[in-house]
């Protein structure tokens, strides 16, 4: 929710931009902007108000950025990315609320009702070193914004000062919500923001992840599954050992195991739509001590990964129920531990389309919208798409004819133009999504843009 306008404040920082958000915030009329806010009259056309924008503000947000890559947090201790995000948002006339375990932000723009979008970014590092040369690397030792997440942060918060910025100025259609979110590599904060009541009220999600495949001003999409489920199985069974001279008079668990580890992937592959991309793999196995003495246990591990939602939910019980059909043949006792990992991201399709839409229209180029790869990783993002519906996309990050670095690892950067790429597309894939909404009225500059 919007907040009261407030005073200025005294600019001391010389990083900040010369004109802070929320300055002008007592301006009501339409398609007037302030005259310290913009260097130019205000155009009616969104790519122009985003350029005037972007020129005065695309700085500091780098500067913001650097400051977050500086700071590395782990999930639930991001104290101090909480701490300079509510400042921010307060500066802006914003009412930041923070969410109860003391990290991560949910912010609302605009008027009390009418349809709502949200953006979300996740706010997390990673325990990994920074091994980059640069001025803003890491300053806290084995930790690293080696995710991108500090972007994907600096890139909601720069589009949600933009459109608080519009709703001042009766050009935002609807409300927005911002949603900076704990935890996603550990993972699992999009519960906090659910718990939290962080999706009531809004019709559409939106989400950027960086993708260094992918140039600077690209943006990849795709309909349907975009990163997988991946969970984890422990299997164990048990039953009387022996001589290996007398298997019948034991339950062979050596041969029982292995059957299990060879039928249940088999039978899996045969009761499972195979669009779901439902695949079991074995990561460890282990039973017995020498060669001529039958165990009385073993264990097998490894991973399921999943591209559909229903086929996620199905999979305990199914897999459970095929493991005891399984081990019965051989009467060995069988056991299924399955700790659930995060759902897959199913992009819905009209929201996919709004990103494009979005991103043809402020990339400028229509061919710098490309289709983005399926991944078998995983993003907490998919919890959103349970409830709502919409879309993640993918950020490019690369420079163009530059190295490629790989996300998770210590050397990993991004060219920083991402960022204000990144505020332009989500800006306009809001403006798209709640112009399509019943109830929003008011003119956004998409029209213009468009014309
Ligand atoms: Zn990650
Ligand atoms: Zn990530």
């Amino acid at each position: 929710m919007q907040g009261r306008p407030e005073e200025p404040p005294e600019q001391t920082d010389t990083t900040r931009s010369a004109t802070p958000e929320g300055a002008h915030m007592t301006q009501t009329h339409p398609g007037v902007m302030p005259s310290l806010d913009s260097p130019a009259d205000e155009d009616p056309d969104l790519r122009k108000q985003l350029a005037a924008y972007l020129d005065l503000n695309a700085d500091d947000l780098i500067g913001f950025r650097r400051d977050l890559h500086m700071h590395p947090e782990l999930g639930y201790t991001e104290f101090r990315t909480t701490e300079r995000l509510v400042e921010r948002l307060k500066e802006a006339g914003l009412e930041p609320r923070v969410l109860p375990k003391g990290t991560g932000v949910i912010c609302d723009i605009g008027p009390d009702c009418g349809p709502m979008v949200a953006l979300r970014a996740d706010i997390d590092a990673l325990p990994l070193p920074d091994e980059k040369d640069v001025p803003y690397a890491s300053t806290v030792p084995g930790l690293s914004h080696a995710c991108g997440h500090d972007v994907h942060t600096t890139v909601v918060l720069g589009a949600g000062l933009f459109l608080a910025r519009q709703a001042a100025l009766g050009l935002l259609p609807g409300r927005v919500r911002l949603l900076f979110q704990p935890a996603e590599e550990n993972p699992g904060g999009a519960l906090d923001i659910l718990a939290a009541g962080g999706l009531v009220g809004v019709n559409r999600i939106f989400g950027l992840h960086c993708e260094p495949k992918f140039e600077v001003g690209q943006l990849g999409v795709r309909t349907g599954p975009i990163t997988a489920a991946c969970d984890k199985v422990y299997v164990k069974v048990n039953g009387p050992g022996g001589h290996t001279a007398r298997p019948h008079l034991t339950a062979d668990l050596v041969y029982a195991l292995a059957k299990i580890v060879t039928e249940l992937p088999a039978a899996l592959s045969r009761r499972v739509d195979p669009r779901s991309s439902l695949s079991l793999v074995w990561g460890r196995m282990n039973a017995g001590s020498v060669a001529n003495a039958i165990p009385d246990q073993g264990l097998a591990e490894g991973t399921v990964r999943c591209l559909d939602d229903e086929a996620w939910h199905r999979a305990p019980e199914l897999m459970r129920a095929l493991l005891h059909s399984v081990a019965g043949a051989y009467e060995v006792e069988a056991s299924l531990e399955y700790v659930r990992g995060v759902p897959p991201t199913v992009n819905d399709q009209a929201s996919v389309q709004m990103f494009k839409d979005a991103g043809a229209l402020v990339l400028e180029q229509p061919d710098k919208v490309v289709t983005a790869p399926q991944s078998l990783g995983g993003d907490d993002f998919g919890y959103y798409l349970e409830s709502i519906p919409g879309a993640y996309g993918r950020l490019g990050v690369r420079t163009p004819g530059g190295p490629e670095y790989d996300l998770h690892r210590g050397d990993f950067d991004v060219d920083e133009s991402c960022i204000p790429v990144g505020v332009k597309i989500l800006v306009a894939t809001v403006l798209t999504a709640l112009c399509e909404l019943p109830g929003s009225a008011v003119p956004t500059g998409l029209e213009d843009s468009r014309a």
